[in-house]
């Protein structure tokens, strides 16, 4: 097992990279860091139990963590796709991909975003001999830092290092939320018993459970987009604001698009007892002109398929209470 063990440590430490310095500055000690993104997301993935068997798929929740990485490290404003290392980290020798039946990919087309991944790509497989070595945690934590300490120059490896633990985490928080709704629906006070999760592991967690169950839709206007590289419109928002509530359960969740969680947040909508949508008076006045945002109104709001994890009228009537502009 441990020549084995070697014999990955090495090739994670010499992957083939672009080391062109006019594009990759320091913090990546001049190479692109695509393929350590892709290879730290999967072991993140694989530290939380998502992923169990030895197929990869190039998921948008994938994307969401490579894309995590990215915005860590790489300056603001720039954007790298899963896309790319998920393709060429055949180049590796330990990586394999799977083609998608009855549609071939010619070799060497560039593959831009993970949509066209996804079209070509059912996923990739780790050497038979390896995928063992990901799962068992002390392994796996070696090749890790080999990714870390060759890719990364020594000022950013606590951020990276961090992340990884944040990512984990997260899935477990989130797991935790849905599973806890799904069992004990009022069982309400769980989450204060851990005063000491982190904010960043919290946020990420209760976004992933949200926008999950609304399956990437806006409650209120049902606006459903997704970008090639699986980025969502809608953000996870409290209905009860988590300050006053400390509550991330998924009853006191939806699924909102920018304009409405600005609106909902604002007080310009809200959500009736009979799960409708209420359009505030306010939002007609002065010099407004909310455009579609009046046809809403009556309108049934967009929920989760399970009635375990709908809205509480508890926490909405919170909301239309304190937050919800009656003029
Ligand atoms: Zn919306």
């Amino acid at each position: 097992m441990c020549g084995k063990l070697d014999y990955y440590l090495q090739l994670f430490s010499a992957l083939r990279t672009d080391r062109n310095r006019n594009r990759w500055s320091a913090e990546t000690c001049f190479q692109a860091p695509h393929k350590p993104f892709l290879l730290l997301s999967i072991l993140d993935a694989i530290a939380s139990s998502a992923i169990t068997k030895n197929f990869i798929e190039p998921s948008f929740e994938l994307a969401e963590t490579f894309a995590g990485y990215w915005s860590l490290v790489m300056p603001l404003g720039t954007s790298g796709s899963m896309s790319y290392p998920f393709y060429h980290l055949e180049s590796s020798g330990f990586w394999h991909l799977v083609s998608q039946p009855g549609n071939p990919h010619e070799r060497g087309r560039t593959i831009g975003s993970v949509k066209l991944l996804r079209k070509y790509y059912l996923g990739a497989r780790f050497d038979d001999d390896l995928f063992p070595l990901l799962v068992m945690e002390t392994s796996r934590e070696r090749l890790r830092s080999a990714l870390i300490e060759t890719y990364f120059p020594p000022a950013v490896r606590p951020v990276v290092s961090e992340q990884a633990v944040i990512n984990r985490s997260a899935v477990t928080y989130e797991h935790e939320l849905l599973t806890t709704a799904e069992q004990k629906p009022h069982y309400d006070t769980v989450f204060d018993q851990k005063p000491d999760i982190d904010k960043k592991v919290r946020d990420q967690g209760f976004r992933k459970a949200i926008v999950k169950l609304y399956e990437h839709r806006c409650a209120l206007c049902g606006i459903r987009m997704l970008t090639p590289e699986g980025h969502t419109i809608v953000e996870a928002a409290h209905i009860v604001p988590w300050n006053e509530s400390h509550d991330d359960k998924p009853q006191n969740g939806l699924a909102l698009c920018r304009l409405c969680h600005w609106s909902f947040d604002k007080g310009l909508m809200g959500v009736g007892q009979e799960y409708e949508v209420l359009i505030s008076s306010a939002v007609r006045q002065d010099n407004n002109f909310p455009g579609h945002m009046e046809t809403l109104s009556g309108r049934g709001i967009f929920k989760p398929c399970s009635s375990n994890y709908w809205p509480g009228q508890d926490r909405l009537d919170v909301h239309r209470k304190k937050i919800f502009r009656k003029t």
